[in-house]
């Protein structure tokens, strides 16, 4: 991953509001671009919406929040130095410890130097007779830059429920990515929540054990198995350190950058005593393995699908006490790993406990709207203290949305895209000079840090390129978009999970226009990717254009 730069040149100094760059949010993406940037001797300047960096990991501090892959895969490969400092001090690491880990390394390269905080973009123009992009803020402050790199995250644009009187309630609403910093207290509260994702699998164990009463409002359950967490010793982190290296070798070979490496075999040629042998050593083990680490068919063929499925089921009524609720946890309407695949700790036993009201807002009692005291149902009206819409993102694409981008002669970004994104790898969109985006659309995504360091990694490569050859000016190609699009949709297409709705296809109904599925991302092998950008990069990039 680290690519040694021949010159490492002192940044210029910036005019007061003219730089080399803009990136837009300081999270993973937008630190790592800042400071491969500045190596290469460009001006940066980042706006970032919250009062410090850290992105994903600033926001969401709600309780039970953590990696739900394995942290020594999931921090910055570019330092060795860095990564032989840092103690991982558990094997899923605690959103504390990683908003600690990313200060971190905010502070280790001096990245705030160049970080606005408090600054929200509002629109990015392109302006063609310049060549320049114009950034203006929410407060008003503009800035112009030659380039514009879009570091805005996959899951930053939350989503409130479009629920009628969502904000009558007289307590306090929470949305998970948007967590006071201090926290909330739960003791002696009755407490409901809105929301079965990932976020809520993983809070809902914790607010159990604090609050008096909790109410969980489920519109359809989610397929879960265990993370399986513990503690990392510090004979244990200096014998990963040991092997970093090869660690970090082994997930560039593997289909989604994490160290699960798909089973060879096809799920219905293996003996059934066999299959169920693999399966239960899967789900006593850390980690993905049980969705990614599985039999290669079982994301691609229903009878496969089914297969899983049922284990998985069996597992859910083996640890839910009342078989009615487990029968209400279990998703009767996609396959197991259809959908991201939330890891959970204690999840379902939270629903043994005396406290933990479940709700079957499909099928049994939908809600009719939120009230000053609760949420009123069609059998009754529950009243709470405390409500938590853990109703999720507009995922991929929301954030860009948020966000009045126009490229070359004045085309809104969200108009380009109304039929789906189109891009070239997703690293630059089609009609969009200058402007890199890291993790946008239709990329490689799996191992959201690996992914990151990759595609930061091929554009500060491209970056060299262009100044090398003195061109201030990159777009794409048309040929190069419509073969790329063509080869996302038809990763996608033998996939189960693009029959299913979810914010990785796009559907949100909490968001005007959402309704229809899209492809948001490279579902191919990450190997083949790594493959096609290394390819790009060697044949000096000719699929783009320069000027
Ligand atoms: P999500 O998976 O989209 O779940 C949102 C939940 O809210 C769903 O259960 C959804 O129901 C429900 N919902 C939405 N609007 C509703 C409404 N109006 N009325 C009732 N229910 C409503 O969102 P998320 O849980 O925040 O997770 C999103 C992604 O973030 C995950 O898939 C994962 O990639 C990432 N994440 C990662 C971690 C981690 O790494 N550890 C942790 C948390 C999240 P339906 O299913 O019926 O739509």
């Amino acid at each position: 991953m680290n690519v040694p730069l021949e010159v490492a040149e002192r940044p210029r100094a910036a005019n007061a509001n003219g730089f080399d760059a803009i990136i837009i949010g300081a999270g993973i993406s937008g630190m790592f671009m800042l400071y491969r940037l500045r190596e290469l001797g460009m001006t940066a300047r980042v706006f970032e919406t919250g009062s410090d960096v850290g992105g994903t990991w600033y926001w969401n501090r709600y309780p039970g929040a953590r990696f739900d892959s394995e942290s020594w895969t999931y921090g910055y490969s570019f330092s060795r130095e860095l990564m032989q400092e840092w103690d991982w001090k558990e094997h899923f690491s605690p959103q504390p410890d990683t908003l600690e880990y990313l200060n971190h390394v905010a502070e280790k390269f001096d990245l705030r130097r160049d970080i606005q905080f408090h600054s929200t973009v509002k629109s990015a123009h392109w302006d063609d007779a310049a060549g320049q992009w114009t950034v203006t803020l929410e407060s008003g402050q503009q800035a112009r830059s030659r380039f514009l790199m879009t570091a805005v995250g996959i899951l930053s644009a939350h989503t409130l429920p479009a629920i009628p009187g969502r904000d009558s309630f007289r307590g306090p609403a929470y949305h998970p990515a948007r967590w006071p910093h201090t926290p909330v207290d739960f003791t002696g509260k009755r407490v409901g929540i809105i929301g079965t994702g990932a976020t809520a699998i993983q809070a809902i164990p914790e607010i159990a054990r604090q609050a008096k009463q909790l109410t969980v409002f489920q519109r359809r359950p989610n397929w879960a198995a265990p993370l399986h967490n513990a503690k990392i010793g510090k004979a244990e982190m200096e014998e990963i350190k040991s092997r970093y290296e090869q660690i970090y070798a082994h997930c560039a070979t593997t289909p989604m950058w994490f160290i699960h490496q798909t089973d060879p075999r096809k799920t219905l040629d293996v003996p059934p005593a066999e299959r169920e042998a693999f399966w239960e050593k899967l789900y006593a083990e850390p980690g993905f393995g049980i969705w990614i680490g599985n039999f290669r068919d079982i994301l691609v063929d229903e009878k496969a699908n089914a297969a899983i499925s049922e284990f998985i089921a069996k597992k859910i009524r083996q640890r839910v006490k009342d078989p009615r609720v487990a029968d209400m946890l279990i998703p009767k309407d996609h396959g197991f790993g259809t959908r991201r695949v939330p890891l959970e700790s204690g999840y379902f036993e939270a629903f043994n406990r005396d406290n933990v009201l479940l709700v079957d807002i499909m099928n049994e009692e939908p809600i009719e709207r939120i009230t000053p005291n609760g949420i009123r149902t069609s059998k009754r009206e529950h009243e709470f203290d405390i409500l938590v819409y853990a109703t999720g993102f507009d995922g991929v694409t929301g954030a860009f949305d948020r966000i009045d981008i126009r490229g070359a002669h004045g085309v809104r970004l969200k108009d380009a895209w109304a039929d789906g994104p189109r891009t070239y790898l997703g690293m630059l969109a089609e009609g969009f000079p200058n402007m890199l985006m890291v993790l946008g659309p239709h990329t490689a995504r799996g191992n959201i840090p690996q992914a990151i360091e990759h595609s930061v990694e091929f554009q500060a490569g491209m970056l060299r390129f262009m100044r090398q050859n003195n061109y201030t000016q990159v777009e794409t190609r048309p040929e190069h978009v419509a073969e790329w699009t063509e080869t996302v949709i038809k990763a996608a297409e033998p996939l189960l999970s693009s029959q299913v709705d979810s914010w990785q296809t796009g559907v949100n109904r909490n968001v005007e226009g959402r309704t229809v599925r899209r492809v948001l991302g490279y579902n191919g092998n990450g190997v083949h990717f790594r493959r096609k950008t290394d390819e790009v990069a060697k044949g000096g990039y000719r699929e783009f254009a320069f000027r």
